[in-house]
C-alpha cells in the first residue's frame, strides 16, 4: 500500500488541505480501479465500506494477489468534511459557492477531440491509449479558480485513466441502488447483481456534470462525434464508471460495509483486477430503468411527513406515497405518485415546506426531460 497526499491547488484561507490516495498494485498494471467514497461529504457509509477494502486489498497485495492497481480514495471531500452548523455536518454543498460537490466536473470532450481527432485509427488500443493521454493533459491544462474546482481536478486527474471508477455515495433512506450511464451498462450489470441493487437507473449524459459521468461520458460521446466512420467502431468505452448509493445515510454498519466490500471485491475478481475465483453472479433484483423514469414526488405545501407505503415497496401509478398532515389546522394533503414503479428512496426530514423531494419511484418508462438529477 502506497499513500499519497494530494495538496489542492487553490488553497483556502485556512490554509492549503489535501486529498489523500491510496494505491494497491503494481504502479500502471491495469486494469486501473479508482473507488472513492465521500464526494457527498455526509454520505458516510461509503468510507466504512472504503475501510473494509483497504484491509482486503491490503491483504491481497501482500499475498501477490493484485493483478490490477487499484487507487482508494476513503476521503474523497475534505473540504465537505469540515463544513459543520450546529452540530451537523453539512456536506453536500460546498458553502463558499453554495455548489453541489458531485456537480460542474468539467467537460472535457472538446478538449479530448481537439488533441486527437486527427489521429484516431482502426487500433482500439493505440486508440485508448491516444485518447487517455489527450485526457490526462486537458486535466491538466485547467487552472483552478477555487478550491473545490481544485478538488475537482485532483480527483477527475486520479480517476480519468481509470478502466472502471466507482464512486461511492448514499440516499437519505433508501434501497441499495447504482446510477450508471446506458454504455457502461452491459459490463456493470454484475457489479448491480452482486451488490444486490433493487434498482438501476441507465441515463445519457444526465445534465449536471456528476463526476462519473465527466469520465465514461468522454468515450461513448466521443464515438458519437466519429458517427459512422470506422474510427468510431475503434473507441472502446475504455471508461466505465457508476455511483453506488449505499442505502440510507444512517445505514453505516460494520455488517452491511464489510459484507458491500465483499462483493465489489467480487465484481474486482470478475474485472481481473484481482487473482481468483469470483462466485457465482446472484440473480438479478431488478432490471435497469431509465433515469428519466424516475419520479420524484414533491411536497405542494408543507406538513408533518407521515410515508404510507414502505421504503422499498411496488407502488402503483395514483398510490398515496407520503400523507402530508398540517398540524394547525388538520388539513391533511396526500402525495401520490404518478408512475407505477419502486419506492426506493425518501426523505430524512419528517416536517417539510412547500417545495421538498420527499420520495422516488422508479417507473419503467422515461417520462421527464432537462434536470434528472436532483439538487
Ligand atoms: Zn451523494
Amino acid at each position: 500500500m502506497r499513500v499519497v497526499d494530494f495538496p489542492l491547488e487553490v488553497p483556502s484561507e485556512d490554509g492549503p488541505r489535501q486529498l489523500r490516495a491510496t494505491y494497491f498494485g503494481v504502479p500502471g498494471a491495469r486494469p486501473k480501479v479508482y473507488i472513492q467514497a465521500g464526494l457527498h461529504a455526509d454520505e458516510i457509509p461509503g468510507m466504512l465500506v472504503a475501510h473494509y477494502l483497504r484491509e482486503l486489498l491490503t491483504d491481497l497485495e501482500s499475498k501477490g494477489l493484485l493483478t490490477g492497481e487499484i487507487v482508494l480514495v476513503p476521503v474523497a471531500n475534505p473540504i465537505g468534511l469540515e463544513q459543520t452548523l450546529h452540530h451537523q455536518l453539512l456536506g453536500r454543498y460546498d458553502l463558499r459557492s453554495g455548489e453541489n460537490f458531485n456537480r460542474y466536473y468539467p467537460d472535457f470532450l472538446d478538449a479530448v477531440w481537439q488533441r486527437v481527432s486527427e489521429s484516431l485509427g482502426k487500433d482500439v488500443t493505440e486508440n485508448v491509449l491516444k485518447i487517455r493521454g489527450a485526457l490526462n493533459d486537458a486535466i491538466d491544462q485547467w487552472t483552478p479558480g477555487s478550491e473545490v474546482q481544485s478538488l475537482r481536478k485532483t480527483l477527475m486527474r486520479l480517476a480519468a485513466d481509470a478502466d472502471l471508477v466507482l464512486d461511492l455515495h448514499c440516499d437519505a433512506e433508501s434501497v441499495m441502488h447504482f446510477y450508471t450511464e446506458s454504455p457502461c451498462w452491459p459490463q456493470l450489470k454484475s457489479l448491480a447483481d452482486y451488490l444486490r441493487c433493487r434498482v438501476v437507473l441507465l441515463s445519457r449524459q444526465a445534465p449536471g456534470q456528476s463526476f462519473d459521468e465527466s469520465l465514461s461520458g468522454v468515450w461513448w460521446r466521443l464515438a458519437d462525434r466519429l458517427g459512422t466512420s470506422q474510427s468510431s467502431e475503434a473507441i472502446a468505452q475504455a471508461c466505465l464508471s457508476a455511483t453506488i448509493e449505499l442505502r440510507g445515510q444512517a445505514d453505516v454498519s460494520d455488517q452491511q460495509a464489510s459484507q458491500d466490500a465483499l462483493q465489489i471485491l467480487q465484481f474486482l475478481m470478475r474485472f481481473g483486477a484481482v487473482q481468483g475465483i469470483p462466485e457465482d453472479v446472484p440473480e438479478a433484483l431488478c432490471q435497469a430503468t431509465p433515469l428519466a423514469g424516475s419520479h420524484t414526488l414533491v411536497a405542494p405545501s408543507a406538513g408533518v411527513v407521515v410515508f404510507r407505503a414502505d421504503l422499498g415497496a411496488d407502488v402503483g401509478k395514483g398510490q398515496t406515497v407520503v400523507r402530508l398532515v398540517d398540524p394547525k389546522d388538520g388539513v391533511v394533503t396526500p402525495v401520490c405518485s404518478e408512475v407505477s414503479g419502486l419506492f426506493y428512496a425518501r426523505t430524512r426530514e419528517r416536517y417539510v415546506q412547500a417545495g421538498a423531494e420527499l420520495a422516488k419511484v422508479a417507473g419503467r418508462v422515461a417520462f421527464r426531460t432537462g434536470e434528472l438529477l436532483g439538487a
